[in-house]
C-alpha cells in the first residue's frame, strides 16, 4: 500500500494534523493501536481536560472537530488570573480587554479525540490501521517503509510521528531530546465549590509547585496542582475530607477572594511532569509533532495547543511545497517546518521552566514581584503575553490565525 502520507498515533495532534493533510489533498494513513473512547454525556467529566486556545480551536474548527465539540460540554473562558503566593500581587486578564470573545475554552480530551475520530471516519482519502502498532521501519529506494503487527505494509513519501511523549517514532528515527525531570506530579480531579465558578482560569503559584483551577461548565472546576513527587503521593492517599482541607488551605484568601470554599472532590489521579524538547524535529523524510516532538510544563496549559499549532504548521509547509512543485518530503521542505516549530516549543519550554524557577524558590519572591509587576503594569508586555497563550501571535500558522483551509490552498495555487 503506498500513501502519501503515514501519521503514526491518532491522538488529539496526530488526528488533527491527519484530517487536515486529507482536507488538502493528500492521502493519509493513520496508525493508532487504540481507537478513541467513545464521548458520552452520560459519564462524569474527564480527569484529563486541556485548555483549547482560540488559535487551536481555529486549527481543530478547519479539522471538522470543533463545531462538534462546542454541541457537547465545554467552557469558555473570559477571565485568567495569575496569583503570587503571598497574594501581594496578580496577573489579571479579560478577553474583553483585547477584543476577543474568550481567552480559551476548557474540553474533555476524549471529547476532542472523539470528535476528531468521527471526523477522520468521514473523509475519503484516510485509511485507519486500528488497532494496529509500528513494528519496524526501513527505507526502500528512499522511501519510508512501514511494518505494522498486523503484516501490513505501508510505503509513503512522509513519515509522520505523532505518537505522544514516549515516541517510539522518534526512537526508530534516532532523534534525541534534552529532557528535564521535575521530580513532581500534577494532581488533578474535579472539585466544588462554595460560590461556583463562573468562567475564570485561576492559577496560584505556591512554593511546590502552581496550582491551577479550570472553570467547567457546570460550575464546577478541574484543578490542576504541581505537586513535588512525595507530597502528590501522600495527597492521593489522604481521604476526601483531609484532602479537601488541604486543598483549601492552598486556596485560601481574602474576603471576596475566589475559589472561596472548596466544598467537594471526585477522584484523583496524578501525571509525572517533564519536560522534553527534541534536537530535531525532522529525520529522512520523516518530521516528529506534538508530544512526541516536545512536553511542556502544564503550568500555562500549552502542551496540546503547541502541538495543533504543529499540526498546522506542518500543513501550510507541506500545502505551500505541493502547490510549487517542491517535494513535500524534501529536506528544504522538512528544514523550514523543522526549524519554525522548533524554535516556537524552544521558546515555548524554556518560558515555562523559566516562570516555574521564578515561582518556586522562596529568595526569589522580590524578582518574582518585580516580574509580575512589570507585565501587569506594560500594555505591550500583557498584549504579546495574551496572544502567545491564545496562539494568535504572528508567528503562529496561518490557520490559528483565522485562515481557512480553502484560502490557505488557493493563495498556494495563485
Ligand atoms: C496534568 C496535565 C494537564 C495538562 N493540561 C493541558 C492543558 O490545559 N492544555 C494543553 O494544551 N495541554 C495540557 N497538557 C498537555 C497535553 O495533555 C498533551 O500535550 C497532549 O495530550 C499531547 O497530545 P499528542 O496527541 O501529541 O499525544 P498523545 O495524547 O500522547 O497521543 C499519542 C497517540 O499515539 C498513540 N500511540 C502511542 N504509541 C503508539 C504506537 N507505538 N503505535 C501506535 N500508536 C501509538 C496513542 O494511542 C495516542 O493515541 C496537560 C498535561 C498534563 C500531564
Amino acid at each position: 500500500m503506498k500513501f502519501d502520507i503515514v501519521v503514526v498515533g491518532a491522538g488529539m495532534v496526530g488526528a488533527a494534523a491527519a484530517s487536515l493533510l486529507a482536507r488538502s489533498g493528500f492521502t493519509v494513513a493513520v496508525v493508532d493501536h487504540q481507537e478513541p473512547s467513545p464521548f458520552s454525556l452520560q459519564e462524569p467529566v474527564g480527569l484529563r481536560v486541556s485548555a483549547i486556545s482560540p488559535g487551536a480551536a481555529s486549527i481543530l474548527a478547519e479539522a471538522g472537530a470543533w463545531r462538534q465539540v462546542e454541541r457537547q460540554r465545554h467552557c469558555p473562558y473570559r477571565r485568567m488570573v495569575v496569583e503570587d503566593r503571598e497574594e501581594t500581587v496578580s496577573l489579571d486578564f479579560t478577553a474583553a480587554e483585547f477584543g476577543l470573545e474568550r481567552l480559551g475554552t476548557i474540553v474533555e480530551n476524549t471529547l476532542v479525540q472523539w470528535s476528531l475520530w468521527q471526523s477522520l471516519l468521514t473523509l475519503g482519502g484516510v485509511e485507519l490501521f486500528c488497532p494496529d502498532k509500528v513494528a519496524g521501519l526501513e527505507y526502500v529506494d528512499g522511501e519510508p517503509v512501514v511494518s505494522l503487527e498486523s503484516g501490513a505494509t505501508i510505503v509513503c513519501s512522509l513519515l509522520v510521528g505523532a505518537d505522544g511523549a514516549n515516541s517510539g517514532i522518534r526512537k526508530l528515527l534516532g532523534i534525541k531530546q534534552d529532557h528535564w525531570e521535575y521530580g513532581q506530579r500534577g494532581l488533578v480531579s474535579v472539585v466544588q465549590t462554595a460560590t461556583p465558578n463562573n468562567g475564570v482560569a485561576w492559577q496560584r503559584f505556591h512554593e511546590g509547585g502552581p496550582l491551577a483551577f479550570l472553570p467547567l461548565s457546570d460550575g464546577s472546576s478541574s484543578i490542576v496542582w504541581s505537586l513535588p513527587e512525595a507530597e502528590a503521593v501522600r495527597m492521593l492517599e489522604l481521604d476526601e475530607d483531609e484532602f479537601l482541607a488541604e486543598l483549601d488551605n492552598a486556596v485560601a484568601g481574602g474576603e471576596g477572594h475566589w475559589p472561596d470554599r472548596v466544598t467537594a472532590c471526585g477522584p484523583r489521579a496524578a501525571f509525572p511532569l517533564t519536560m522534553r524538547l527534541s534536537k530535531s524535529y525532522t529525520a529522512s523524510r520523516a518530521v516528529l509533532i506534538g508530544d512526541a516532538a516536545h512536553v511542556v510544563h502544564p503550568l500555562a496549559g500549552q502542551g496540546v495547543n503547541l502541538g495543533l499549532l504543529d499540526a498546522a504548521g506542518l500543513v501550510e509547509v507541506l500545502v505551500s511545497a505541493h502547490n510549487r512543485k517542491v517535494g513535500i518530503a524534501s529536506e528544504k521542505t522538512l528544514e523550514k517546518y523543522g526549524r519554525w516549530r522548533r524554535s516556537e516549543a524552544e521558546l515555548m519550554a524554556h518560558g515555562m521552566h523559566g516562570i516555574r524557577g521564578l515561582f518556586i524558590p522562596e529568595e526569589l519572591g522580590l524578582l518574582r514581584r518585580l516580574g509580575i509587576g512589570l507585565i501587569s503594569g506594560s500594555w505591550t508586555a500583557r498584549e504579546a503575553f495574551i496572544k502567545r497563550a491564545t496562539g494568535l501571535n504572528r508567528n503562529a500558522p496561518a490557520l490559528a490565525r483565522g485562515q481557512v483551509l480553502t484560502d490557505l490552498l488557493r493563495a498556494n495555487t495563485g
